[in-house]
């Protein structure tokens, strides 16, 4: 596997694939890399010519009071993972490199970023929409892969590309889970023993709401009061939200319909989990 620090020897790469003919794939990380993004980079893998992941620590994403500073680095790892996984490319720019000086244009994502995730994450998804613009423009024409465990930022990267005219195809990833259903996230590694008990309880509860919703519940409250009450049975999950919206805008439903999402945010301690089920 080839790691390139440059943008423009990304773009060059990029291009020259293109060019012969080779269909590109794109993956974006923020490393720190688990079986939930190996499963992505496999999926791509399979249905593109030149893989290309990137490993970049978006400081533009992060909150004043967020975990930029302890977010978990671990480069090495991850470049196996990404030789293991058969990606081509690793782009590892250095903060100087994406950002020489703070950009003076960025991306503002409409009332689709005030919502759940937004209300306790103000300016997350701008800087998320603005960092996968600018390595949208550095990789160009592909198919980009991102995971469904970020409904929100994927419908949120969906959004720019439909309404800005990006050319890339977004992918969606199923969410890679622990036997025990605790989604895998880069931020599990830091739940102590009991907290990590603790967590399964969010999946616990989005599959109670599924459940309810499959045996005919159609009242989106009702389908969350089941869920909400599974999440209070454990006293280290302080509840952020938990709640059934639409798929494109993050809206409240009248009536709880196939397609729509079920999302939650907790805290245990000082670790922020999110977790989602479609309803299907
Ligand atoms: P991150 O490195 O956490 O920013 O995630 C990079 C990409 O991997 C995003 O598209 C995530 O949605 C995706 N991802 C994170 N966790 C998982 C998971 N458990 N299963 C599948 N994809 C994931």
């Amino acid at each position: 596997v080839r790691a390139v620090a440059s943008s423009a020897e990304l773009a060059a790469a990029t291009t020259a694939a293109r060019k012969a003919g080779r269909l590109v794939g794109f993956h974006p990380t923020m490393g720190a890399l688990h079986a939930g993004h190996r499963a992505n980079l496999a999926h791509a893998r399979r249905e593109v010519g030149l893989l290309v992941a990137s490993i970049f620590v978006n400081p533009l994403q992060f909150g004043p009071r967020e975990d930029l500073a302890t977010y978990p680095r671990d480069l090495d790892a991850d470049l196996g993972i990404c030789a293991a996984e058969g990606v081509d490319l690793v782009f590892v720019p250095s903060e100087r490199e994406m950002w020489p000086r703070p950009p003076g244009v960025r991306l503002c994502v409409g009332d689709l970023a005030q919502r759940l995730e937004g209300v306790y994450r103000p300016g997350h998804f701008d800087g998320v929409a603005t960092v996968v613009a600018k390595l949208f423009n550095l990789v160009g024409p592909c198919r980009a892969y991102f995971g469904e465990k970020d409904a929100q930022q994927l419908a949120v990267v969906r959004r720019m590309v439909a309404d800005l005219g990006f050319p890339q195809v977004i992918v969606a990833c199923p969410t890679v889970r622990e036997p025990d259903g605790l989604a895998l996230s880069s931020r599990n590694a830091y739940l102590s023993a009991g907290q990590r008990r603790a967590a399964p309880v969010l999946h616990r509860a989005l599959e109670a709401g599924l459940t309810a919703w499959r045996d005919g519940e159609r009242d989106p409250a009702a389908v969350e009061r089941v869920a909400v009450k599974l999440v209070e049975t454990e006293p280290a999950v302080e509840l952020q939200y938990l709640a059934l919206v639409e798929p494109d805008g993050f809206t409240p439903p009248a009536t709880a319909e196939a397609g729509q999402v079920l999302a939650v945010a907790a805290s245990l301690g000082a670790v922020r989990l999110i977790d989602n089920l479609v309803l299907r």
